[in-house]
């Protein structure tokens, strides 16, 4: 009677399976030309990070810091010899001792009771054997040697974090970066939400914060989207000022949605106090009225931040960007100031964002960099970009199987052998069966995997030198010698793009 436990991906992940991974893999190949095509290079960061990085830039008011984290503690056991004589916990007691010293355990108010208890527990052990042993061994492996790390829920920070690491302000001119990868936020999953989602983001940061970079990042990711057949997007943006003048509307808006708390439900009732430019965000229909008569962050702007703001929009008409402005556009989190930008896309239901982003001028600043260095960037949901390509109508035709090999008799199979590898080498995709199959079964086969050709190598065709190339849309057959064959197909393959 066994009954075995059936794994599963943990709920909010998933496997990208073939034919799914192709479609993937050639939005992040567009997404990749169309940044290097700006000049942006490609950093690869780790997937976790110090908890206070998040903690710190994305602000702990935020659901992604408060709600969503997946934080660990990144212990290192003491290595314990086994079995444990007296000896050995004698010399681990002594071994804790001087960690505690030394500072290697962190002296934290736990870390100090637990190095008191099983110093007890040490005593303990010497009075009465076993029990002890194990109470003592408890106690070791509580002690919390290492971090809290958190898998990233998203990568500006690590952007930053990097960018003040290797020094790259010395570098010269701005630093254009992009990243593609997982991220990971523990949220309620649904269609186009996941806990472990993929994103394709850019970044610049220098000294500058020209207008002319927010509108030239918009440009670039726009035209990726069309590079990537996404249908119907539009483009929102709205500016949320700089530390000064955001504040001041930040106090502003406080001070009304108090006077209307009572009409608000309990998510934004909670937001006032804590993240008040959230409550703008909400979706709630009875709130939306309220919400309407609110007072709007483009009055309240300083004359630099207005500047900026009209300058944008200039350079934007300059590059024929059609955008719609919303007022209500706050982004999440805490580090962004001025411009703030959403891509929307069909198909997507309630989660219909594909990108979002903005500035974050003080970001590196606060994270114990350089003063002055200005950020802007964004994330496009690669999860959404593919569901929104898939239900749209340009589903791109990406090139699978072209060649199934059909060989029947010993001589053939050598050959079928040689052709198969230079057929790869001319770039083609081939699949050459590890067993002989009757030539009716092999058709039905290449048939349903989806091959293009299949190519019949009999001991006919091996005597002979030619052999039968068979189209399977159309049962189209022709009869080739092994140069016509190879010059087919790689002229075919260069007309498909198969
Ligand atoms: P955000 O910075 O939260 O706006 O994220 C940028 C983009 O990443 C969003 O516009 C979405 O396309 C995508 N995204 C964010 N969270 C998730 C999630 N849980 N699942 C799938 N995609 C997400």
């Amino acid at each position: 009677m066994s009954s075995q436990k059936q794994f599963r991906a943990i709920k909010g992940t998933r496997d990208i399976l073939p034919p799914d991974s192709a479609l993937w893999n050639w939005f992040e190949q567009i997404a990749r030309e169309t940044l290097e095509s700006y000049n942006f290079r490609e950093i690869r960061l780790p997937v976790f990070e110090d908890t206070q990085l998040f903690a710190r830039s994305i602000g702990v008011d935020t659901d992604v810091v408060s709600k969503e984290m997946y934080t660990f503690e990144d212990r290192e056991q003491f290595h314990m010899a086994h079995p444990l004589s007296l000896v050995d916990v004698i010399r681990l007691d002594e071994a804790v001792a001087e960690g505690w010293q030394r500072g290697t355990i962190p002296h934290t108010s736990a870390n100090e009771a637990e190095v008191i208890k099983l110093h007890e527990a040490c005593r303990e052990i010497e009075r009465e054997g076993t029990a002890a042993v194990l109470r003592f061994l408890d106690s070791v492996r509580n002690l919390a040697l290492g971090d809290s790390l958190t898998l990233r829920p998203e990568a500006t920070a690590s952007v930053a974090r990097a960018y003040i690491e290797h020094g790259m302000q010395t570098l010269p001119g701005n630093q254009k970066l992009y990243y593609v990868g997982p991220m990971f936020r523990r949220e309620r999953p649904q269609k186009g939400r996941y806990r472990q989602f993929y994103q394709v983001g850019a970044e610049v940061l220098g000294q500058s914060d020209a207008p002319a970079i927010d509108a030239e990042v918009l440009e670039m990711l726009l035209l990726l989207f069309k590079g990537a057949g996404l249908a119907n997007t539009t483009l929102y943006i709205n500016s949320i000022g700089c530390k000064e003048c955001r504040s001041k509307y930040v106090e502003l808006l406080r001070e009304e949605l108090r006077k209307v708390k009572d009409k608000l439900g309990p998510d934004s009732q909670r937001r006032i106090e804590t993240n008040t430019l959230r409550v703008l965000d909400s979706k709630l229909p009875e709130e939306q009225p309220v919400i309407e008569k609110l007072p709007r962050i483009s009055d309240h702007l300083c004359a630099a931040c207005r500047q900026h703001f009209s300058e944008l929009k200039d350079e934007l008409h300059l590059r024929e960007i059609s955008y719609d402005e919303n007022w209500r556009l706050v982004r999440g989190l805490d580090y962004y100031t001025r411009t703030t930008f959403e891509v929307t896309a069909t198909g997507l239901g309630s989660q219909n964002a594909v990108c979002g982003g903005g500035r974050y001028d003080g970001l590196v600043e606060l994270l114990g960099g350089p003063a002055g260095v200005k950020g802007i960037g964004f994330a496009i949901g690669t999860d959404r970009a593919i569901l929104s390509i898939q239900e749209g109508e340009k589903v791109p035709h990406l090139p699978g199987l072209s060649v199934f090999i059909a060989r029947m008799g010993a001589k053939a199979y050598p050959v079928a052998i040689s052709m198969a590898r230079k057929l790869r080498a001319c770039g083609l995709a081939v699949e050459l069966p590890p067993q002989e199959m009757k030539f009716g079964k092999a058709l039905g086969l290449a048939d349903k995997l989806g091959a293009r050709y299949a190519l019949i190598i009999g001991e006919d065709e091996v005597s002979s030198g030619t052999y039968t190339l068979k189209r399977l849309a159309d049962a189209e057959q022709k009869k080739l010698s092994e140069n016509e064959l190879l010059e087919y197909l790689e002229s075919e393959r260069r007309g498909s793009g198969a």
